[in-house]
């Protein structure tokens, strides 16, 4: 007789990502024939770390954050995983955004297991000088955890290549050497990749062009609704505008823009990266939040957070091709009014890895301290990403089950005849 779960960890107690996940792993069971004796170990974080992060603030009074790290399963390698700064971060969120890791990295065949941490911070509260002491105290808390060849931290939501770089040096005083491999996702000067900033929004794309050929759709002129436009809806929306893609529909934080001619993107990127609100962007309609969800596409890429396309919504999208750039936008029971009205959902396991393959190559990079050119990161993570997709789309055709569930079967099998020959200890 098994344990049963501790309260935190059941589905029914959980309505938050977490529940998510493991509706997603119970539905993967019934495929995966012998190997379903070691798939509690999905079923749980290997460990989980809760640190309190007190900042000295420019006022002098000392403020308290809440940060986490979770290691889900390192059976296939070392963690990985980014680290989201949010103020709705939870531990249920970071549970399932690591087991999503586990699942992703053997997804695209990367050699690491699934990690990831976040703080419970709005840091647009923040100064730059608070900001840096958050991420410097909060790495030094991780110090058990965190480490070239135990767990590799990356960006993540509100976190980017100046907090990337604060963690590695963070870490590097404390190991009293330069460990540059700590991170991925840091500026160029500091061993970064080329590449590395657009990689997830470039496999967004490419993988999206891969279901489009299956499923007849021309890029040439389709229309694309993004919601998210920082690192992963921006580039992807630039990758569709120059392969010809008119992307109809935006939303952030800000607000909705919808033209359905086709929004100006490259003057849309420049108008945020300048650090201007999107919704007063002039070119384009500005709509209520929620009508986002029922312009008519051939594309919808949720960029942003979980949970966006729920029982609710998902009776109103008008697309052909849901392509997940967030992880866990999706709800099990929105996956299944999807695919009874037709729509295709190509699952962020699958569709948002370029960030991590690009990672990937970051790392390696870093410990042979030999950089490569862009083009032939791009090249290597267009291929991984095209070769990735291929066996998961034959697996759904197969044993007809969604791109979601063919892509976890691939994944767990191949996570859990890992678990399998090593065998527990003792
Ligand atoms: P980001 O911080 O660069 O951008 C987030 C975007 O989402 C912003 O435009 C923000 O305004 C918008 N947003 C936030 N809350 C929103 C809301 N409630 N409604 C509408 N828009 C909202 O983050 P990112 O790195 O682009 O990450 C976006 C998603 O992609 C997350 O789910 C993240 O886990 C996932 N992801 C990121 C990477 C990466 O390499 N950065 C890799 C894989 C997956």
């Amino acid at each position: 007789m098994l344990d049963p779960l501790p309260s935190y960890l059941r589905p029914s107690n959980d309505a938050g990502p977490w529940g998510v996940y493991m509706q997603q792993i119970d539905r993967v069971t019934p495929y995966l024939g012998e190997l379903t004796y070691w798939v509690d170990t999905l079923k749980r974080p290997k460990r989980v770390l809760i640190v309190d992060v007190p900042v000295k603030m420019d006022d002098g009074t000392v403020a308290h954050f809440e940060g986490y790290r979770v290691h889900h399963n390192t059976s296939r390698g070392p963690g990985k995983g980014g680290i989201r700064f949010h103020q709705d971060v939870t531990l249920s969120e970071v549970m399932a955004l690591a087991g999503w890791m586990t699942v992703k990295n053997a997804a695209v065949g990367v050699p690491y297991g699934g990690a990831k941490g976040g703080i419970r911070v709005d840091p647009r509260t923040l100064s730059h000088g608070e900001l840096e002491r958050l991420t410097r105290r909060y790495t030094s808390e991780l110090n058990v955890l965190i480490g070239p060849d135990k767990d590799i931290p990356a960006p993540d939501v509100n976190t980017n290549e100046q907090i990337m770089a604060w963690m590695m040096d963070t870490y590097s005083i404390n190991q009293g050497r330069t460990a540059t491999g700590v991170v991925t996702g840091k500026p160029l000067s500091l061993g970064g990749s080329l590449g590395r900033r657009d990689a997830t929004g470039r496999g967004v794309f490419v993988v999206g062009a891969a279901a489009a050929k299956d499923a007849g759709i021309a890029l040439d002129g389709a229309r694309v609704a993004i919601q998210g436009f920082g690192n992963v809806g921006g580039t992807a929306a630039r990758c569709f505008h120059e392969a010809g893609a008119r992307v109809v529909a935006v939303q952030d934080v800000s607000g909705t823009l919808f033209h359905p001619g086709g929004l100006n993107v490259p003057a849309l990127l420049a108008w945020v990266a300048a650090g201007r609100p999107l919704a007063e962007f002039r070119d384009g309609e500005r709509i209520p939040d929620d009508s986002f969800w029922d312009v008519q596409s051939d594309f919808l890429v949720p960029s942003a957070l979980e949970q966006q396309i729920t029982l609710h919504n998902a009776p109103r999208i008008r697309t052909r091709i849901v392509l997940e750039g967030a992880n866990g936008p999706t709800t099990p029971e929105a996956d299944d009014i999807l695919a009874a009205r037709g729509i295709q959902v190509v699952p962020d396991v699958l569709a948002n890895a370029g960030g991590v393959t690009v990672s990937y190559f970051e790392w390696v990079q870093d410990f042979s301290s030999f950089f490569w050119s862009e083009e032939e990161i791009n090249a290597r993570l267009d291929r991984i990403m095209e070769e990735a997709y291929v066996p998961i789309r034959d697996t759904a055709r197969s044993r007809q089950v969604s791109l979601r569930t063919a892509a976890f079967i691939l994944a767990c099998e191949r996570i859990l005849k890992a678990r399998e020959m090593r065998g527990l200890y003792p």
